[in-house]
């Protein structure tokens, strides 16, 4: 195994100190047919249970993600990421993050026995503040957005810090998945014909992406974003010569509690989406709440972002869905720490 440049296609060792390619291309991770991906570092192996329901006519069957060890998805990504960086011997990662993916990089590496540097903006919830220091991460508080949280943290990361951030590293998608095979299993052996999710920075697109490509059949990914913080949204439609309106998209892209920024991986999340037949759609604020207060009523308490995939299902199926569809809307955090 190995990064290579998506651009220029140089590679480099998994161990790397290099963020990204000398050229400014993201790494990408090469796997042979041979090659076994470490996973020794576990808090408990976590099946997430696939529940039914019923939201506003439409069936869907809920991932509940939230329950996984430290409330999110992205402990598949730091169980992968971690486990293959313990086995390269690294001793010290850090990521800037302003919530889950902290989180999860902070536990499994509290699990791992290594060192975890979190640097997270300023205005992070006191909540996931204490869950870091409590799995022992370091925590350097920002001053200013989650960007610059992540110009922050790329200073210090020197060659005794690796770089354990989903967004640069692959190995981070590499772990999500998992959601893919587990989903084909639960299911039956069959593959979803949809699966919403919130875009984020893309580790949950490409992660899915890359493990019902290997399972040999695609659902059709629809990636949400909200309507003031969408620019994979517009870029999805410029593509196809649709004109969005600025107001439509949002011109900030520093909201802490959203998808923050342009994801660094927009073109491969676009790919991923597009080889899947699958579409990319923006809720509203009032759609987002409407949608945790029906998961809610469904005994599931998730964070608000989480809710993105419902509300989205609901808005994609305005008079119901084929009753052969199997729509599965994973539930990627919890609501307990916001
Ligand atoms: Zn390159």
């Amino acid at each position: 195994m190995y990064f290579y440049c998506e651009k220029c296609k140089k590679q480099y060792p998994l161990n790397t100190h290099a963020i990204r390619c000398s050229c400014g291309g993201l790494f990408r991770l090469h796997k042979d047919p041979e090659d076994v991906v470490p996973q020794d570092v576990s808090i408990g192996h976590m099946v997430t249970p696939l529940v039914p329901m019923n939201a506003g006519g439409i069936e869907v069957l809920l991932k509940l993600e939230n329950l996984q060890p430290t409330g999110s998805y992205k402990d598949r990504g730091a169980a992968t990421l971690v486990s293959v960086a313990k086995s390269l011997g690294i001793t010290k990662i850090a990521l800037d993050s302003a919530g889950y993916a902290g989180a999860s990089v902070a536990a499994y590496a509290a699990a791992a026995g290594m060192d975890c540097r979190v640097y997270v903006p300023e205005g992070v919830p006191d909540g996931a503040r204490q869950q870091l220091q409590t799995y022992g991460a370091e925590v350097e508080v920002v001053t200013g957005t989650r960007m610059d949280a992540c110009a922050e943290v790329k200073k210090h990361l020197g060659t005794s810090w690796y770089y354990a951030s989903p967004a640069y590293n692959p190995l981070f998608a590499e772990g999500v998945k998992s959601l893919a095979h587990e989903l084909y299993e639960q299911l039956g052996g069959k593959v979803p014909e949809y699966v919403f999710v919130p875009a984020g920075n893309g580790s949950l697109v490409i992660g899915l992406y890359l493990g019902f490509m290997e399972i040999g059949r695609l659902p059709r990914i629809v990636a949400v974003q909200t309507d003031g913080c969408a620019p994979l949204y517009r870029a999805f439609m410029e593509k196809r010569g649709i004109p969005v309106e600025e107001d439509d998209v949002g011109k900030v892209f520093d909201d802490p509690n959203f998808s923050i920024e342009r994801p660094k991986r927009l073109q491969e999340m676009l790919f991923a989406i597009e080889s899947s037949g699958g579409d990319v759609i923006t809720v509203t604020q009032q759609e987002l709440e409407e949608a945790r207060a029906d998961l809610g009523r469904r005994g599931v308490y998730a964070e608000l972002t989480a809710a993105a995939g419902l509300a989205a299902a609901k808005k994609f199926f305005p008079h119901g869905k084929p009753d052969n569809y199997k729509v599965v809307v994973p539930v990627t955090g919890s609501g307990f720490k916001r």
